[in-house]
């Protein structure tokens, strides 16, 4: 197992899930980790129930205030910051032409505003610092698109762009910026699938299967860690080769 001991983690959207996988694998490798969720009571719940030194705070990415209050909230608590996993992400999914204009500004707001905001805020200490490691969680639908995901699709694109500049605007300081790109993965977010759909996504994946949160996990941890150090600006595909 790597060793992130006493590295100070913080993990978006970490009430369930691929977060709650991430945050569950940090704290198990020695991280402080502090994860979020937009309700605190149902933050300090989950972290409760993780062994490890994990805290549970509110957080909404997608306001601007509440990404401030969180950051000086975290950063004082951890005592700095040396992963930021900007996770937090919705669906609303449709057909473009039936896209309301909230089901455009609901998921860009969160998966790509919410994640800039947290980069931003997470990058002044690690500049500070000179050294950090930022992950994004993207998805494969950023790279291939998909009916009925435009706006979904159109969030981890940009999260996908973000990333790459952040990475080149950063490297010399010694912090690297990368993206894990999953494809199909068994959680809340895949669970409304009816049978068909998934039967049909399943199909057409080579594993011949679902991944699980905790794979995700390992790639993120693997980004994460000093092994990964002259990784970046790099998307780390985590789909049983969906999207080859
Ligand atoms: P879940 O729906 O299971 O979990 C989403 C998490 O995001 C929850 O912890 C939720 O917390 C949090 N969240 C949602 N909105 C906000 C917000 N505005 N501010 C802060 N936190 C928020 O999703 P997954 O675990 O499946 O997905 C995690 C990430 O992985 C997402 O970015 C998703 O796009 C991506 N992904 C998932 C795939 C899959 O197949 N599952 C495939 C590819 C990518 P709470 O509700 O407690 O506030």
């Amino acid at each position: 197992m790597m060793n992130f001991n006493d590295r100070k983690v913080i993990v978006t959207g970490g009430t369930r899930g691929i977060g709650k996988a991430i945050a569950t694998a940090f704290a198990a490798a020695g991280a402080r980790v502090v994860l979020t969720g937009r309700d605190a009571v149902k933050a300090k719940a989950v972290a409760a129930e993780l062994d490890g030194d994990v805290q549970g705070l509110a957080l909404d990415v997608s306001d601007g205030e509440s990404v401030q209050e969180f950051f000086a909230e975290a950063l004082d608590s951890l005592g700095g910051l040396d992963i930021l996993v900007a996770n937090a992400g919705i669906t609303r999914d449709k057909l473009v032409m039936a896209l309301k204009d909230e089901d455009w500004d609901d998921v860009l707001g969160t998966n790509l505003r919410g994640a800039f905001l947290c980069a931003r805020a997470a990058i002044r200490p690690m500049l500070k610092k000179r050294s950090g490691r930022i992950i994004g969680v993207a998805s494969v639908i950023g790279l291939t698109g998909n009916p009925g995901q435009g706006n979904y699709a159109a969030s981890k694109a940009g999260l996908i762009g973000l990333v790459k500049s952040l990475a080149q605007e950063v490297a010399s300081r010694n912090i690297t910026v990368n993206a894990v790109a999953p494809g199909m993965i068994e959680t809340d977010m895949s669970a409304d699938l009816s049978d068909k759909a998934r039967e049909a996504i399943t199909s057409r994946i080579p594993a011949r299967r679902a991944g699980s949160a905790q794979e995700v996990a390992s790639a993120v941890m693997f980004l994460a860690s000093e092994e990964a150090s002259y990784i970046t600006g790099e998307v780390l595909r985590v789909d049983g080769g969906l999207a080859c």
